[in-house]
C-alpha cells in the first residue's frame, strides 16, 4: 500500500524492488517449505495482488486467505490437495487479506488465528484507502494470537509479533529456524506501507519498525510484492523515509503553512489524484506523532484532516 512513487528520494531508491516473478493463482516455493500464490487483485494498493502463504507440507498453514475471488481459493484448494489445511492465519483484518476467509474455513474446517479485537477505533475519518470499506468490521478469530505467542504445526513454529501501525491488529510471524518473517503490510519491498489515521499509528508503526530492525532476520515474505532479501536494510530505509518526511512536515509549517492540503501538494510532487486521500492522511499521521511530542500544536484534538497545526512559540 502506498503514497509515494518509486523513486521519489533517496531513502525510496534504496528500498524498493519492484521485480516480482509469478503467475496468478500457481503456488510457487519462494522459501524452504513455504509457498506463494498470487491473488488477481492488483491494484495502486496491492501492487500485483494480495499473497498468500502455504507454511509446511502434509498439514499446512494458509497465512492470509486473500480476496474473495473464486479463482484464488481454487488456487489453494489445488495446491493444498492431498494435504490438510491445519491453520488459517491472518496478518491484519484488511479484506484484501481475509475477505476469503470463510470460504476457506468452511472447505477446510481449520480454525482461524488472528490478533483479533483491539478497541480501537477503525477505519479512516474521510473516505481513503484504509476507510471503512477497508477494514473487515465483522471478523471475530476461532483463537487470538498475543506478542510472544508460539504457534505449532506439523513441521514448522511460528513466534507471534504484534506490529501495529498500519493497522492496530497487525501482526508478523517468524518462522522459528530460518530467520524468515512474514511481514504482511508493515514492510513490503514495492513501495512505502500506508499508515493512515485512525487505522494507522505512526508512533505504533514506528515502533513496530524498531522492533523488526533489532532482529537478525535474512528474509522478510510481504503480503504484496516479492521476496525481501536482506531485510534489515529496508526497515532502516523506511525509518530514514519517516524521518526525512516529518522533517519536510514541520519544515513546512516553519515556514507558515498551516493546513494539511498546503503541505501535501509540497510534500508529494507528482502524485496521482487518486492517491491524494492516502497522502492527505499520511500526513496528518505525521503530524498526529509531532503533536504527542509536543513540538506541534493544534486547534482541536484528535487532529483532523482540516485541523489548523503551527510549531509552539517558546
Ligand atoms: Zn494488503
Amino acid at each position: 500500500m502506498s503514497t509515494s512513487k518509486p523513486g521519489t528520494n533517496r531513502a525510496s531508491r534504496l528500498a524498493f524492488n519492484t521485480e516480482m516473478n509469478f503467475d496468478y493463482g500457481v503456488a510457487v516455493e519462494v522459501a524452504p517449505g513455504v509457498r506463494r500464490i498470487v491473488a488477481g487483485n492488483p491494484g495502486p494498493f496491492t501492487f500485483k495482488g494480495t499473497n498468500t502463504y502455504l507454511v509446511g507440507q502434509g498439514d499446512v498453514a494458509v497465512i492470509d486467505p486473500g480476496p474473495d475471488n473464486d479463482a484464488h481459493i481454487a488456487a489453494i484448494a489445488t495446491a493444498t490437495k492431498g494435504e490438510r489445511i491445519s491453520h488459517i492465519l491472518v496478518t491484519h483484518t484488511h479484506r484484501d487479506h481475509t475477505d476469503a476467509v470463510a470460504r476457506l474455513k468452511d472447505y477446510s474446517n481449520a480454525p482461524v488465528l488472528a490478533f483479533g479485537n483491539t478497541g480501537k477505533e477503525r477505519g479512516a475519518r474521510t473516505t481513503s484507502p484504509s476507510g471503512k470499506a477497508f477494514v473487515d468490521l465483522e471478523f471475530i478469530p476461532d483463537e487470538t494470537l498475543r506478542d510472544g505467542d508460539v504457534l505449532e504445526g506439523a513441521d514448522w513454529a511460528l513466534d507471534i509479533i504484534h506490529t501495529p501501525g498500519h493497522a492496530p491488529d497487525h501482526l508478523c510471524f517468524a518462522l522459528q529456524g530460518r530467520r524468515t518473517v512474514f511481514s504482511g503490510d508493515h514492510v513490503m519491498g514495492w513501495n512505502t506501507t500506508v499508515v493512515a489515521p485512525p487505522e494507522g499509528n505512526m508512533a505504533d508503526f514506528l515502533t513496530s519498525l524498531e522492533r523488526l530492525s533489532e532482529r537478525r532476520d535474512k528474509l522478510f515474505l510481504p503480503g504484496h510484492g516479492g521476496r525481501i532479501e536482506m531485510p534489515q536494510r529496508i526497515v532502516r530505509a523506511y525509518l530514514m523515509h519517516r524521518k526525512m518526511r516529518e522533517s519536510a512536515i514541520y519544515a513546512c509549517l516553519k515556514s507558515g503553512d498551516r493546513f494539511i492540503p498546503q503541505i501535501v501538494p509540497k510534500i508529494y510532487r507528482r502524485l496521482d489524484s487518486n492517491l491524494l486521500p492516502a497522502a492527505a492522511l499520511s500526513v496528518l499521521a505525521h503530524l498526529e506523532y509531532l503533536v504527542e511530542r509536543n513540538l506541534v500544536q493544534c486547534e482541536e484534538l484528535p487532529a483532523a484532516i482540516h485541523s489548523a497545526f503551527s510549531i509552539p512559540r517558546p
